[in-house]
Parts: C-alpha cells; sequence; structure tokens
C-alpha cells in the first residue's frame, strides 16, 4: 500500500482526487487530509477514506471539524502549523491542490521528506519555482504535474531528450470572455466570470481562466517545471479544450496530447505514474468532434500574457510579486472594488512599484518569497484605493 496525503482535498482537484482514491482503496493507505471552510465534506472524506488525520486550515474551525469527526478515531487539527506537520508525516504521494500562495509552504515541506509530491498548485512554481525544485533535488523528492497541459508536456516528452525541444505550445481555451467586446469586458462581473465553457474547476482559477490570468501562470510554469527558454514557450487559443498541449522537436515533428476536458485524467497519470492505469473518463470520438481549432492569442486584449513575459524576463522573486499581485486583484474584482480589465492594470503597477524589491538574492529561501508576497499585496492594496479616491 502507499501513503498518500492531499492538501485542498475539498476543493475540485482535491474531491476528485479522493474520488480516485476511493476507487482503489486496497492501494492507499490515508494519511492526512486538510481542507479550509467546508469542514463537513472534509470530514466525510476522512471517514470515507479512513484517513489518520483531519486538518482545516482555519484554527475557528478547529470545533465543528472535532464534533463531525466524533467517535471516528480520526485526529483533528487547524492552521498553519498543523498543515505543515500534516505535511511532514511521512507519506509516499501528496497531492498539492491548495489554491494560491498558502500552498507553497506546506509543498516544499512534502518535498523536504522526499515523497512524491503531485503538484495541481501552480502558484507555487509561480512563486517560487527554484526553490521548489531545488528543494526536490536535494531530498531525492519527485515533482509531478498535474495541471493538463503540463501534465501533457510531461506525457509528450516521455523517451524523449529535452535538449531536441524546440518549442513547447500550451493550449487556452480563451475562457468565458473569448468572444466578447472590449467594452462588454470591462463590465463583466464575478459571476460572469467564474463559468466556464469547458472545465469544472475552483472560482478563483476559472475566473483566472477568463483573464487569462491562468495562462500567465501556466507559461511561467512551464519554465519553472521544464526550463525551457521562455522564447520557446507559445500559447495557442484552442476553444474545444482538447488538445491541452504540443511539443515541438527540432526536427520539425509536433507531439500533441489529446484527451477530455476532465481533471482526473491528469490526476490519475500523477498517481499512477510511470504506469498507467484505466480511467474513468470520457474516450474522445475525433469523428464526432469533426474539427479543431485554433487562433493566435490578443496580447492586447489579455495583457496578462504580456505581463508574464516581463515577469520571465525580470526573474528573481518578480514571479512571488506576480501572483501575488494577481492573488490580490482578483478578491479585490470579487469584492467589486476594481472592474474585470482593472485587474491586469493594478498587477502592472504592483510590479512597476515593486522594482528594485525583488531583486536576485542568491539562494532563495521560503522567508523572501513570503516578503515580496506580502509586499505586493499591499502595493496592490494601495492601488485598488487609489483608484477608488
Ligand atoms: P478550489 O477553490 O476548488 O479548492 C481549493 C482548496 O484549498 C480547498 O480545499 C480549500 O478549502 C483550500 N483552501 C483555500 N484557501 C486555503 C488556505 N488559505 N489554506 C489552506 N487551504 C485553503 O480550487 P481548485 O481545486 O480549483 O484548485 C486547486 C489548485 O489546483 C489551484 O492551485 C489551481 O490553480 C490548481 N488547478 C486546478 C485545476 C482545476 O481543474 N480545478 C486545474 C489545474 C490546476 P475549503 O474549500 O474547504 O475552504
Ligand atoms: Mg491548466
Amino acid at each position: 500500500m502507499r501513503r498518500a496525503s492531499v492538501f485542498g482535498a475539498t476543493g475540485s482537484i482535491g474531491c476528485n482526487t479522493v474520488e480516485l482514491i476511493a476507487a482503489s482503496p486496497e492501494e492507499w493507505d490515508v494519511v492526512a487530509l486538510t481542507g479550509g471552510h467546508n469542514v463537513a465534506l472534509l470530514a466525510e472524506q476522512a471517514r470515507r477514506l479512513h484517513a489518520e488525520l483531519a486538518v482545516t486550515a482555519h484554527a475557528e474551525c478547529l470545533a465543528d471539524l472535532r464534533e463531525a469527526l466524533a467517535g471516528s478515531g480520526i485526529e483533528a487539527a487547524a492552521g498553519q502549523a498543523a498543515l505543515l506537520e500534516a505535511a511532514e508525516r511521512q507519506a509516499d504521494w501528496i497531492m498539492s491542490a491548495i489554491v494560491g500562495a498558502a500552498g507553497l509552504a506546506p509543498g516544499l515541506k512534502a518535498l523536504e521528506q522526499g515523497s512524491t509530491l503531485a503538484l495541481a498548485n501552480k502558484e507555487s512554481l509561480v512563486a517560487a519555482g527554484p526553490l521548489l525544485m531545488r528543494t526536490a533535488r536535494q531530498a531525492g523528492a519527485t515533482v509531478l504535474p498535474v495541471d493538463s497541459e503540463h501534465s501533457a508536456v510531461f506525457q509528450a516528452l516521455v523517451g524523449e531528450d529535452l535538449e531536441q525541444v524546440e518549442r513547447i505550445v500550451i493550449t487556452a481555451s480563451g475562457g468565458a470572455f473569448r468572444d466578447w467586446s472590449l467594452e462588454r469586458l470591462a463590465a463583466a462581473t464575478p459571476e460572469e466570470a467564474a463559468c466556464h465553457p469547458n472545465w469544472d474547476m475552483g472560482q478563483r482559477i476559472t475566473i483566472d481562466s477568463a483573464s487569462l490570468f491562468n495562462k500567465a501562470l501556466e507559461v511561467i510554469e512551464t519554465r519553472e517545471y521544464f526550463g525551457v527558454a521562455p522564447e520557446s514557450i507559445e500559447v495557442l487559443v484552442h476553444p474545444e479544450s482538447l488538445v491541452h498541449a504540443l511539443v515541438g522537436f527540432v526536427d520539425g515533428g509536433l507531439m500533441a496530447h489529446l484527451g477530455p476536458p476532465d481533471m482526473r485524467h491528469a490526476i490519475g497519470y500523477a498517481m499512477h505514474w510511470p504506469e498507467r492505469r484505466a480511467l474513468p473518463v470520457e474516450r474522445l470520438d475525433l469523428a464526432r468532434v469533426g474539427s479543431l481549432t485554433f487562433r493566435a492569442p490578443d496580447e492586447v486584449r489579455w495583457p496578462a500574457l504580456r505581463l508574464a513575459r516581463e515577469v520571465m524576463a525580470a526573474g528573481a522573486l518578480s514571479g512571488a510579486a506576480f501572483n501575488a499581485a494577481k492573488e490580490a486583484a482578483l478578491d479585490a474584482f470579487l469584492e467589486r472594488r476594481i472592474g474585470f480589465a482593472e485587474m491586469a492594470e493594478v498587477v502592472e503597477e504592483v510590479l512597476a512599484r515593486l522594482d528594485g524589491e525583488t531583486a536576485l538574492c542568491a539562494d532563495v529561501t521560503l522567508e523572501h518569497v513570503m516578503e515580496v508576497d506580502h509586499l505586493a499585496r499591499q502595493r496592490a492594496d494601495e492601488a485598488v484605493r487609489e483608484r477608488r479616491t
């Protein structure tokens, strides 16, 4: 049996992971499940998978969690320290599916113990890619991509030599607003942005898909994960979301990965890698699909993509600033303090204001990253307030 923990078990990726674990209980010994506010679901999952421990990120939710687990013999804990302790419990395979930069510290702890980390939490690679990868190398840990595009690239690279990769193309559906006029886009509401045409995901990543900030994070994620030059990473708008990524080689060959828009494929691949297992996902019927369409992204319409290129060029800690500013701008949009199109403007302002404070320091630590994260959120709040005065 393999010992497994799921961080962010109550979210969209987490629930899919729990489903897949529950489908083969004889293979998994579940150590820790973590969640946030949804303690009723967390307790239900912990009972179902016979977990050793359930942790909520929020101290005020502990009493409810304890009550929901009463009589089960499952330990309950709460808060940041408890999350880190859960990540320190020996496990062979750990799913990192907390949303946002909050996933970074538990992910690093999991890597320090040499586990295999299935990484859905792209924000930690954007904010601290070199630190994460260095920690994995030093501990002999493995990081496996769960983001669908990166899982696709990873699968297209099996048996290949990275030296012979000329370009990596990740696709973008274009999100909820791909055909909206710029005027209509400016007035888009959080409810409208939270409806994805193809994928069923958490609220934050769905809105990031509409602004293409999700794709911007994924461009940086591609660079951090595969170590390729920024100019060899391309984005292609593909409204059907069936081709997830393509890898172009020096001989002109292009390997595409296709599959239904169902995260259980990428999660299941990371669970069983290097083997493949039968998974309960729909099989594509390309004759029925008929045609696949592609177009180049418009970087004027989607400034997030241009910002990602600037962040990669700046290097150092600017990924941490970019991610935190994006998270703060999204919070402001959700609270209706700024409009949809203003999110990118706020992020751009924060990057300009922080220039110099994200300078390169030799060995980036978690403390450096969190300091820049904190500063970027402060600057974003200032930028949002100034717009309203
Ligand atoms: P959800 O919002 O659905 O779930 C987020 C999870 O994190 C929940 O378990 C939530 O708990 C928990 N959580 C929220 N805030 C905190 C915090 N401050 N500390 C600890 N835990 C917290 O997100 P998704 O499942 O959509 O996404 C998870 C990660 O996977 C993200 O990084 C996302 O970018 C990435 N990803 C997601 C994809 C998808 O299809 N959903 C595809 C590719 C990547 P609770 O709900 O109980 O409050
Ligand atoms: Mg993705």
